[in-house]
């Protein structure tokens, strides 16, 4: 690709970000415990010192459940984080709710991106 193409990429995936995120941005959240009430804005990393047991968030559809992602090496299934510069989150593989309300989502650069399926 050259550069030109580049820059035209570039804008369009911020455009794209840009309707796709339509919320605030999720951003992360070093905690040792889980608080009793979740900010819908944040993705909460529970761990202690270099270790992160698990990242935990409000689910995006509004169905009040919160989300469990294990992040333990060992553990199946296991999502890998990572924190942005800008302290927003990305999550990979996307998030599926088998359960309730079954909301399938990718977080990319803090952003919802929801999975139509
Ligand atoms: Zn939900």
């Amino acid at each position: 690709m050259n550069s030109a193409w580049r820059t035209l990429w570039r804008y369009f995936k911020r455009f794209w970000r840009w309707v796709t995120c339509r919320r605030a941005r999720l951003t992360a959240i070093r905690v040792e415990e889980l608080p009793n009430k979740l900010d819908t804005n944040k993705l909460y990393l529970v761990g202690e010192g270099d270790y992160l047991w698990f990242a935990a968030m409000m689910c995006p559809c509004d169905c009040g459940h919160i989300l469990y992602m294990g992040l333990m090496p060992d553990q199946k299934p296991k999502w890998s984080v990572t924190v942005h510069h800008d302290n927003s989150v990305s999550l990979f593989p996307s998030v599926w709710r088998k359960v309730g309300c079954k909301t399938h989502f990718w977080l990319r650069n803090g952003c919802i991106i929801r999975h139509k399926g």
